[in-house]
């Protein structure tokens, strides 16, 4: 399909701007450019966070009803218009028309669940002595920096989060999938006052740029576990608050009394949901001994079957790997599973046709040790772990730096609970894996991040806590 792009430029206080400067849009279902992308320099980020910075107090003065009122209004534009960013998502992202457009209704919808929450000072204590109690007041001005793989469900979050609890914002999309951000950030001109949503698009230089500016107060930064430990170290310079959404390695693990014919389609789609773009995707599957052979051949048949191809072709279940360097990786990875002898069950090779494609692969007889099982591979091929014990499933789950999601699948639900208790994540699933709900907490354990988003816990993280004691009256 041939879509016409109109051009998009930069929201910075209030009005739009182009630029001088521009890179390259790549559509990955065809590796050629699809669109020119405005590239935003070192003095309109300056100039955005000056007027963020100035627009900030006034827009922290607003009451949180105020506040849920319009950003429910940038819901209703999200629906509006969710066609043109839905086909924006798919042409530079690469995923299903119908996945792209999932996503944009997720965001409009997160939005409502995460400004339900009410925003209110907390009581301590109160007794002979006194009343102590919590207040939360705004940072200032926040920086968001997004990646590829979702670029409007994970960047309307952190414009929630930042504007609901009163601060303004400066968001960066990744320079592989700006063009929905950017045009969001158009739509969304007049429904907030002038410099509280800032959008600029800029390279991996301009997020170093962010995270280095004294005129910014926080980073809701979501990526890499590389960049965001980049991230920490440039924002140490003004001691800048961090909420890091890093990368996982999520192990889910099947007990041989789980309740395959539900549990495989889920399992299934939890792996290669976005061809395994997803933070929080299974990326390592542990299987019990005794239903090992059964798990591999019913995943790799749904793997076999599945259709991949150019998110606007109708059915098309899976799109490609949204960029030349991570299909690189992702290619690397296979050429080391066929070197370490592993069964390949399903997939193993790129398509034969231009674009990023990677058929999805399923290995068997694979252990840790290797690439595919320690790192985060980020892409459509999921390995498949045998064991015996449980305890051996559990430590060998844990035995990773990274601590996102993890899952446990068994008809006994509270055996299974108390296995998952023990998974070292932030997030962890009975009979079933992935997802995020705007009203309970997110966030990575180890070095899959720090700090939580969503919940009353990550609305929190966007505030200073001050602790007020008052005298007892008289
Ligand atoms: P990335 O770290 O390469 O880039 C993310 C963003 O950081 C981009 O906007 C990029 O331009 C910017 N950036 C690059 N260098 C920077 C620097 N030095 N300072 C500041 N910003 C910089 O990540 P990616 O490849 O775009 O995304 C994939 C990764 O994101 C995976 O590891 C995935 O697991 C992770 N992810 C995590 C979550 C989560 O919620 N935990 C969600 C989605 C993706």
């Amino acid at each position: 399909m041939t879509l016409r792009v109109r051009p998009v430029m930069h929201l910075i206080d209030g009005q739009l701007e182009g630029d001088e400067s521009s890179f390259n849009v790549v559509n990955p279902s065809t590796g050629h450019a699809c669109a020119t992308c405005p590239e935003a320099s070192r003095d309109q980020l300056n100039r955005a966070v000056v007027a963020a910075r100035r627009a900030q107090p006034q827009w922290a003065a607003t009451t949180p009803t105020e506040r849920r009122e319009l950003l429910c209004r940038l819901a209703g534009v999200l629906r509006e218009n969710q066609a043109e960013l839905a086909a924006l998502i798919t042409l530079e992202q690469g995923k299903p028309l119908a996945r792209a457009l999932d996503e944009v209704q997720r965001a409009a919808a997160q939005i409502e669940r995460l400004t339900s929450i009410v925003l209110e000072k907390e009581l301590l204590r109160n007794d002979s002595t006194g009343r102590v109690e919590l207040h939360f007041r705004p940072l200032g001005v926040v920086g968001a920096i997004t990646p590829w793989n979702m670029p409007i469900v994970l960047a309307v979050p952190k414009i929630t989060h930042a504007l609901y609890t009163g601060n303004t914002i400066v968001l960066k999309p990744s320079p592989y999938t700006p063009l929905a951000t950017l045009r969001l950030g158009e739509l969304a001109r007049y429904v907030f006052p002038r410099g509280v949503l800032n959008v600029l698009a800029g390279g991996n230089e301009f997020g170093q740029w962010m995270s280095e500016h004294t005129g910014l107060d926080k980073i809701s930064f979501t990526g890499s576990v590389a960049t965001g430990k980049r991230v920490m170290a440039s924002a140490a310079v003004n001691l800048k608050r961090l909420t890091l959404e890093l990368g996982g390695n999520d192990a889910a693990i099947v007990l041989d009394d789980a309740d395959l014919k539900t549990a495989i389609p889920k399992i299934f789609a939890a792996a290669f949901a976005n061809s395994g773009q997803v933070c929080m995707a299974i990326k390592r599957l542990y299987v019990q001994d005794k239903v090992y052979e059964q798990v591999c051949h019913a995943l790799a048949e749904l793997a076999g079957s599945a259709r991949v191809g150019d998110g606007f072709e109708p059915d098309v279940q899976f799109g490609p790997v949204q960029n030349r360097p991570q299909y690189e990786i992702v290619k690397g990875i296979l050429e080391d599973v066929a070197r370490d002898r592993a069964r390949i069950l399903a997939g193993g090779h790129a398509l034969d046709r231009a674009g990023y494609f990677i058929a999805p692969t399923v290995v068997a007889d694979i252990t840790e040790g290797t690439r595919l099982v320690d790192e985060e591979p980020f892409g459509p091929v999921l390995p498949i772990l045998r064991f015996k014990e449980v305890e051996d499933a559990v430590r060998r789950a844990n035995d990773t730096c990274f601590g996102l999601g993890g899952s446990v699948w068994s008809r006994d639900i509270d055996r299974a609970a108390s296995i998952a208790a023990r998974l070292e994540a932030g997030v962890s699933w009975v009979n079933h894996h992935t997802g995020a709900d705007a009203l309970v907490p997110f966030g990575g354990a180890k070095e899959s991040g720090i700090g939580r988003e969503y919940g009353k816990e990550g609305l929190r993280q966007y505030m200073e806590t001050v602790s007020v004691f008052i005298p007892p009256d008289r």
